[in-house]
């Protein structure tokens, strides 16, 4: 690549928590927003709005481009019911013929307010990020994004408004804004600027627990809400982890920008899967079981450190050509690299200096990353970074094919990339600097409420030049813009480690096929499979795609036998000796392929290179408590340097 539209100097965009001039001025008179979320059950949400405005044209605007979701995303297809009033009389409004976000409508003279009001209708399933399923008959997460309409002149941060929420009898709720009055299902909160609205979403249930994790310097609460309470039963070991955190992640950045930290985790087998940043809290949800089952806690573990992070790598700082201070601008992606593949590697740092994952799963996890982008055969056309300047369409892409297509691989190899520029600094400096070091400089500073400080490409380089002097552009511009075959693995050799394969699948791999429901075959015959027999998508040049088969298609039977999980690990695991038939349903037609395969069952994992220092086990080594003793590995050299 590289990027980009070259500014050089940083500048610093306060958000409403400082109020700015005009929210000042139009302090007297804010947009008042009544959300009533008492059938989110139904996943329906009723909104209505008082808008001061002046006579004449106006456009108002749903809001597109939403944060953290690098897209346009905005769910305007599922507004209806909308009615805009002045003064009791109804008002004709016409929708853009271009932009669909925005309508258009003239304020007749002598009218100071407008009343609009509408309905969100929430899907009970699918969908992704926010605009994806996010309330059942027991939750709901309420993102005010999807509950307004705002004036097109306006800035986010000038807008103040005035929020109140009703929701279902007996429900309890968190946010990072503050109420001013709480009575039984009618909650106000304090007036804040569009832009801290949007970023504030609400986490409201019945099976609902608060957990505070510090009060000291500032606040960090656990908010729970799930689909039973026997779902909320932490584990007082987790919680202690999470604790860990906190102390971890202001030890690694040095400072925060922000007043306090809600985690506002969801707890639901019917919600939209995700994590979603915000300056104050982050939207985390995940699987129902996943604070009291085993393989829930690895699926959930890397989750709240990535999305943490995300408070100082992304709200904090933020690349230029995302922070657009507005929700109807195009966003670029550029620079998602950074933003989310350096969230990517440091959330799961995070997570094992917490000690939410055990060193050993940790390493699995590298392991399954590093598996996955060696496999995958879309990096022979596509560099790394037009991953990030496609991420809007990548994010939505199917599933078939996205070996090929590729997908957002700015997290997975951006994890991989961050990893190697870790150990170059670690090698440069003799042991004196790491990443670590780079992240106190760039994202650390003075504690501050909540700020956007915006960078370019040039201003990551600059960062990295102070932490050591080195030819850090031809390093990312190589990486990024390069195509090929091969996977960026040298961070994990130069830290002392190599990725190889064997017959046993890790606990981590395990449980990834649990959540997402499928069968991982990628590293032996190239194919992942639904639990139906289904293949969602097949790696160009594996034994599966030499043979013909294609996503879409459907395993039958495997050597003459009608096909089962355990089936397709024997057939898989006995081609050494016997060649693998499978019987595959195309539409309403079958036929059987032979697959050139004879290496056995294959599952990722990290192997110590003895000849090298072990950097890995250093990088994770927790900064504010200390592990208990580990075992010896055999390792010659763990622990030096
Ligand atoms: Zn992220």
């Amino acid at each position: 690549m590289v990027p980009i539209a070259l500014r050089s100097r940083w500048s610093c965009l306060p958000l409403g928590v400082v109020l700015t001039a005009a929210v000042a001025a139009a302090a007297d008179r804010p947009i008042v927003l009544e959300v009533d979320a008492r059938e989110a059950p139904r996943r329906i949400f009723h909104t209505h709005m008082t808008m001061p405005v002046a006579a004449g044209p106006l456009t108002l605007v749903y809001p597109k481009w939403i944060p953290g979701e690098h897209g346009p995303t905005g769910p305007v297809a599922d507004v209806a019911g909308l009615k805009i009033t002045a003064a009791g009389q109804p008002i004709v409004w016409h929708r853009d013929p271009v932009e669909m976000y925005e309508l258009q409508l003239d304020v007749p003279v002598g009218i100071d307010t407008l009343d609009v009001s509408f309905d969100y209708l929430s899907p009970a399933d699918g969908g992704a990020f926010t605009s994806g399923a996010s309330a059942t008959a027991q939750l709901a997460v309420i993102s005010w994004s999807q509950l307004l309409l705002f004036p097109k002149s306006a800035r986010a941060d000038d807008l103040l408004v005035t929020a109140v929420l009703r929701l279902p009898a007996g429900w309890k709720y968190g946010t990072a804004i503050r109420s001013v009055s709480d009575t039984a299902d009618r909650i106000a909160f304090e007036p804040v600027s569009l832009t801290t609205l949007i970023d504030s979403p609400v986490l409201a249930g019945t099976h609902f627990r608060t957990i505070q994790l510090t009060t000291e310097p500032v606040e960090h609460r656990l908010c729970l809400a799930a689909d039973s309470d026997a779902a909320l039963e932490i584990k007082p070991q987790l919680t202690t982890s999470y604790k860990h955190l906190i102390a971890e992640a202001n030890a690694l950045f040095g400072a925060h920008h922000y007043r306090a930290y809600t985690f506002l985790l969801t707890l639901s087998d019917h919600t939209a899967h995700f994590g979603l940043e915000h300056h104050e809290c982050s939207d985390d949800r995940t699987i129902e079981r996943a604070l009291i089952d085993d393989d829930g806690r690895r699926i959930l573990a890397g989750l709240l450190p990535h999305e943490m992070a995300h408070s100082w790598n992304g709200k904090y700082r933020r690349p230029a050509d995302l922070a657009i201070g507005s929700f109807n601008t195009p966003m670029q992606g550029q620079l998602l690299w950074v933003y989310e593949g350096l969230t990517q590697y440091l959330g799961q740092v995070l997570t094992a200096r917490s000690g939410l994952l055990k060193p050993e799963d940790y390493r699995d996890s590298l392991a399954l990353t590093a598996s996955e982008m060696e496999e995958q055969g879309g990096r022979a056309w596509r560099p790394l970074v037009d991953t990030a300047v496609a991420a809007q369409l990548l994010y939505g892409a199917r599933p078939d094919w996205s070996a090929w297509r590729r997908s957002v691989d700015f997290y997975e190899e951006g994890e991989l990339l961050w990893l190697e520029a870790d150990t170059v600094i670690r090698r440069e400096t003799h042991g004196e600097k790491s990443l670590d070091t780079f992240c106190r400089d760039f994202f650390g500073g003075e504690d501050s409420p909540p700020q956007v400080v915006p960078y370019t490409f040039d201003d990551v380089m600059a960062a990295l030049n102070a932490v050591v002097d080195y030819d850090w552009r031809t390093f990312w511009t190589t990486r990024l813009e390069s195509t090929g075959t091969r996977a960026p693995l040298g961070g994990i050799t130069a830290s002392g480690w190599k990725l190889v394969y064997t017959k046993a699948m890790s606990p981590i791999q395990k449980a990834a096929e649990g959540e997402h429901k499928i069968i991982d075959e990628r590293a032996s015959i190239g194919i992942t499979l639904h639990d139906d027999g289904t293949i969602p998508d097949v790696l160009p040049n594996s034994a599966a795609d030499r043979s013909g088969i294609a996503p879409g298609m459907k395993l039958v039977a495997v050597n003459g036998r009608r096909w089962s999980r355990d089936i397709l690990h024997e057939g898989i695991a006995h081609t050494r000796k016997q060649p693998l038939e499978l019987l595959i349903e195309n539409g309403e037609f079958f036929k059987t392929y032979r697959l050139d395969y004879n290496g056995g069952e294959r599952y990722p994992h990290l192997e110590r290179d003895n000849t090298l220092p072990d950097l890995l086990s250093q990088i994770i080594t927790p900064r504010t408590w200390s592990l208990p003793s580990p075992k010896p590995t055999g390792s010659s050299n763990a622990g030096s340097r």
